[in-house]
């Protein structure tokens, strides 16, 4: 399997000028499985056809020049251990050999990172667009699919389906999706089930005012991708304040010769960081003259929120972001402090952001399943 970018592993059939019909699939538990009902297999040997006529299936149905057969594989735990990457790679071998003996030719895709490039992000799939666009050829979005089994099916007398990313995955990219019993054994679709996602539904609350006859600094402040940026930026365009993040500029003590510079020249200033300290707030606001306003902007994002915009930014950047982990988040909660009035603020406020984009990208974008707790 070549590596085709550090998230991504995978082997790419050369196609030329075609139109082609994407028929993809998941691999695990779709067309392969470990044998005896263990859940991983132990090694390279350890498969069997999910349904006994997966390569006869795919040859009936699929084997026409028009269609682009690809296997689509989340496998982030495999890539830590060199000798299960190894198995890994061998039994995909296999598993390949078995469908060339059906003249199949078969394609595949396998994300080692949770980011952009894992399901139901759809870093792989614009992975393959852009490689099949580059060799001219252009792809029948009606005619293809995605099939997974990944469904967030629940079952009355077997265990329900131990997640619903593939179902995700095939909305976030706007293929139709099947699950593995209707390719394989001409059953027809369950109803499927998307989950309610009120965390999703705002209303919009006012940017805070600032008073515009006097120099102001504001604190931005809360969790890692709550949104303060995306609020600095509603500000600063409103009212034309200078925003410092600590994203950018990493050490206090810069920081704070920067604000104190821009004061001087009578600029307002948007200071931007998850802040959670108290001693770090009083740092930067001591040396304050008492004309100056200030203001502290505590965001106060759901749970929900954070995580549905944690993976928003990894996917809107195509990868340039990278996912907070959760263990930024624990230290966050360790470390915070309730900001209040007599650390130097004339006003603390709460802020609620409500996402919205002008750019339709975005806002598509902002609308994808992300995966859920
Ligand atoms: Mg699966």
């Amino acid at each position: 399997m070549e590596e085709l970018n550090p998230s991504l592993y995978g082997i790419l059939n050369s196609v030329e000028n075609q139109k082609l019909n994407l028929v993809l699939f998941d691999l695990d538990h779709t067309l392969i499985k470990p044998k005896e009902d263990r859940v991983f297999s132990k090694d390279s040997n350890d498969w069997e056809w999910c349904f006994d006529n997966v390569p006869s299936k795919l040859k009936e149905k699929y084997s026409g020049k028009n269609n682009f057969i690809c296997i689509i594989s989340n496998q982030k735990s495999l890539k830590k251990k060199e000798s299960q990457w190894k198995e890994f790679q061998e039994k995909i071998e296999k598993v390949f050999n078995e469908l060339k003996k059906e003249d199949l030719n078969v394609s595949i895709l396998v994300s080692v990172e949770n980011d952009y490039y894992r399901k139901p992000l759809t870093g792989m799939y614009d992975f393959l667009k852009e490689y099949l666009k580059k060799n001219k050829n252009t792809i029948n979005k009606s005619n293809s699919f995605y099939c997974g089994d990944a469904a967030g099916r629940v079952y009355k007398n077997k265990k329900k389906d131990f997640d619903i990313s593939d179902l995700f995955f095939s909305k976030n990219i706007g293929l139709d999706f099947f699950v593995p019993e209707v390719i394989f054994k001409n059953e027809s679709n369950p109803e499927f089930k998307l989950p309610v996602r009120k965390y999703l539904e705002c209303s919009t609350q006012n940017t805070p005012h600032l008073p515009n006859d006097k120099t102001c600094v504001v604190m931005i402040m809360g969790p890692p991708a709550s949104g303060k940026s995306y609020l600095g930026k509603m500000i600063s365009e409103r009212s034309g304040c200078e925003i410092l993040e600590t994203d950018k500029i990493k050490d206090k003590t810069k920081m704070k010769k920067k604000m104190m510079e821009k004061i001087q020249n009578y600029q307002s200033v948007l200071l931007i960081g998850t802040f959670p300290k108290k001693e770090d707030r009083v740092e930067l606001l001591k040396d304050l003259d008492k004309n100056i306003y200030t203001m502290c902007i505590y965001m106060d994002t759901s749970k929900e929120l954070i995580e549905h915009f944690n993976y928003f930014r990894v996917e809107s950047s195509e990868n340039k972001i990278g996912l907070i982990p959760e263990v930024a988040y624990r230290v966050y909660n360790k470390n915070f402090q309730f900001p209040d009035n007599n650390e130097g603020f004339h006003i603390v406020s709460k802020y609620n952001p409500c996402f919205k984009f002008d750019n339709k990208k975005l806002e598509e974008q902002f609308m994808f399943y992300y995966p859920q707790k």
